[in-house]
């Protein structure tokens, strides 16, 4: 392939329009295995994210979660499914392209292939393309106070990358949703305190986690307080205090670190303008191949709509695998895909091990 695959610039590196069989719109775990699986069909393909790191939710939402349905692995990080994701699709190079949000698509009228523009000016020249842009371009809800963007990663933040950083510090947890009761649960662990700050008293969490916040609270390990924040203290730049507004008063709370855990600001952005049959913010696939409603552009992944759906990793897989047999049909229309277990691909075997695989001896199918 044309660039090294990890950290890529491909814009200094290459000129565009860059040609490929498949442009994958998503660098989550299921646009990741999508690469993979591109690979082994023997397509080639870019991956492109507007994110400046590869993950979606794993890495953005939950990075040190356990993640316990991935089939053969009994339990992993989400980080650490990321990186066997990458590990497992490094062997076909393929160019990852960071801190790029896809605009605008056209389809050509002569050939049929695409030509896909992001907001940083790359093009792009595919035969199919794999959504799997999760739930969009999406960016955590952030703190509507003046001085929270000054402070944003350094005393601010909207996601927990590592539990260390926060080791012998004052930390607020502000939110009432899963996210935030988990964190609290796991920070006061490792914290010097920690303040669950939620603006009224109720949880939208599962209940053993509120039940456990609740112990955890009446037991001293961390403190709930009602109310909502109201200002930021940080006279020489470092986060001092936070004011909370309550019903009938205030309170201030000294704080090292702020971590709001809102949820989610999502939408789908400009890919709500590709003539998609999008239903409840969801791209209509027909889960024979889940190909939208436009041939040649497909939806897989947390993306897709379809009955009964999933937003599961392991959905998402099949769900790529399955788009990528079609996609072949795109870009070699003229050629027959023959099937090989990856068990039995010699050519498989020898990028991903360096050593042939036995091909005389392969069992009927
Ligand atoms: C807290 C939490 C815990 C979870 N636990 C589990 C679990 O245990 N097991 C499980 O199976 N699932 C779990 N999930 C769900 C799982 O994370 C999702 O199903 C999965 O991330 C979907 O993967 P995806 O690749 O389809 O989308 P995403 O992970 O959402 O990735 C989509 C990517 O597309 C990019 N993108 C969007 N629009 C554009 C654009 N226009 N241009 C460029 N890039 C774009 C985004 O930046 C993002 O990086 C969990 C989710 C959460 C929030």
């Amino acid at each position: 392939m044309d660039a090294p695959f990890a950290d890529a610039d491909p814009v200094a590196a290459q000129s565009t329009p860059l040609r490929t069989d498949v442009l994958i719109i998503g660098a989550g775990p299921v646009g990741l295995f999508a690469a993979f699986e591109a690979g082994v069909i023997g397509l080639s393909c870019h991956i492109v994210d507007a994110l400046k790191e590869v993950g979606g939710q794993c890495i953005e939402l939950y990075p040190e979660k356990p993640i316990f349905d991935i089939p053969a692995v009994p339990v992993c990080t989400a980080r650490e499914l990321v990186e066997r994701l990458m590990e497992q699709c490094r062997p076909f190079g393929f160019p990852i392209h960071l801190g790029q949000q896809v605009r605008s698509v056209t389809q050509r009228a002569d050939d049929k292939r695409w030509t896909v523009v992001t907001d940083q000016g790359l093009e792009f020249d595919a035969a199919a393309i794999l959504l799997s842009a999760g739930n969009g371009a999406f960016v955590p809800q952030r703190i509507a106070l003046d001085e929270a963007p000054a402070l944003e990663g350094r005393h601010v933040h909207y996601a927990v990358r590592q539990v260390a950083a926060f080791a012998g510090q004052n930390v607020i947890v502000a939110g009432g949703g899963d996210s935030a009761l988990d964190w609290a649960l796991a920070l006061r662990k490792v914290a010097r305190h920690v303040t669950l700050v939620h603006r009224r008293d109720a949880f939208r969490a599962a209940e053993a986690t509120v039940q456990e916040v609740k112990r955890a609270a009446a037991d001293g390990e961390l403190d709930i307080v009602i109310g909502t924040l109201a200002a930021l203290k940080a006279p020489g730049g470092a986060l001092e205090s936070v004011d909370i507004k309550q019903i009938g008063g205030a309170v201030t709370l000294p704080a090292d670190h702020l971590i709001a855990l809102y949820g989610l600001v999502a939408d789908l952005g400009p890919i709500a303008d590709w003539e998609l049959d999008i239903r409840a913010g969801r791209v209509i696939v027909d889960t024979s191949g889940y190909e939208s409603s436009r041939p040649g552009i497909f939806a897989v992944g947390d993306i897709a709509g379809y009955p009964n759906k999933q937003k599961l990793i392991l959905s998402g897989f099949h769900e790529a695998s399955l788009a990528l047999r079609k996609a072949y049909g795109y870009a070699y229309p003229d050629k027959k895909r023959v099937h090989v277990h990856s068990s039995y691909d010699a050519k498989l075997s020898a990028r991903i091990l360096g050593t042939e695989a036995p091909s005389a001896d392969l069992p009927e199918r």
